[in-house]
This record gives C-alpha cells, sequence and structure tokens, in this order.
C-alpha cells in the first residue's frame, strides 16, 4: 500500500550551488545531507510539508546521476512512494508484468529500503519505492 510521495529526486549537476538555489526558492535550509557511497552520489533533503525534495549530485562519473545527467541535462530525476511493505509491492508489481530495475530492495539514503521501477512501466517517470528500515 502507498503510503505517501516521500521524495521527488532532482538531478544537479554541483550540489552547494543547486543546495543555495532551493534554499532561495524554498526559503529553507537542507535537513538532511549525507553521501550514499552504495550509489555514488551526495544528497541534500528540503523537509517539505510530509515530502523531501532530494538534491542528488554524482560523485563520479560512473554515477547514475552522473549518466543522466550527461544525457539529459539537470532536473527531476524519479519520484519515490513510501510503501508500508516493499517486498509485497514488489511481488505484486512483478506478477501484474511491471518491469523492475530491482527485484530486490538496496539500502539507499536516510535507513529506507528502495527499489527502482523502470520508466518504461511508469509513464516514462522513473519511479522508486521505499520503505524505512528497521
Ligand atoms: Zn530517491
Amino acid at each position: 500500500m502507498i503510503k505517501r510521495i516521500a521524495h521527488i529526486g532532482i538531478a544537479v549537476r554541483e550540489l552547494e550551488s543547486a543546495q543555495e538555489v532551493f534554499q532561495t526558492l524554498l526559503n529553507l535550509r537542507p535537513s538532511h545531507v549525507e553521501r550514499v557511497e552504495e550509489q555514488k552520489v551526495d544528497v541534500s533533503s528540503f523537509h517539505v510539508d510530509d515530502t523531501n525534495l532530494e538534491l542528488t549530485a554524482g560523485i563520479s562519473e560512473e554515477s547514475p546521476i552522473s549518466k543522466f545527467i550527461e544525457k539529459r541535462g539537470e532536473g527531476i530525476h524519479h519520484m519515490a512512494f513510501e510503501v508500508d511493505d516493499i517486498h509485497a509491492e514488489l511481488a505484486r508489481l512483478k506478477e501484474a508484468g511491471v518491469r523492475l530495475i530491482d527485484e530486490e530492495p538496496r539500502m539507499g539514503a536516510d535507513n529506507f529500503l528502495v527499489a527502482f521501477i523502470h520508466p518504461k512501466s511508469a509513464g516514462g517517470v522513473l519511479v522508486e519505492l521505499c520503505q524505512k528500515a528497521g
């Protein structure tokens, strides 16, 4: 079951300058900054109501974010929906013929288990499912 839009991921080239842009835009300071080694990214989150805007910058050329920016430029990268049971949701979607990028969840930022769904099965949008771990 979907609980909320957990965050919207925005791909940026350079975290500090993007942070300044969004700090002015939202009149907020980032609530959380983290390096996620597994995905080779730095993430800066702005908490807006019950959702976060996650500015995400690659820390190496192999980072999926760096590759995305190379192809499509900066901008909205993905939408994340928090679910109550990520394993059950992945099983349900697989059963429904939805193309999954991750058949098994992995560790993401901020202690969330995450799994991505292919944009070809989601109206051209990269969709992430996430569930708070532990
Ligand atoms: Zn995300």
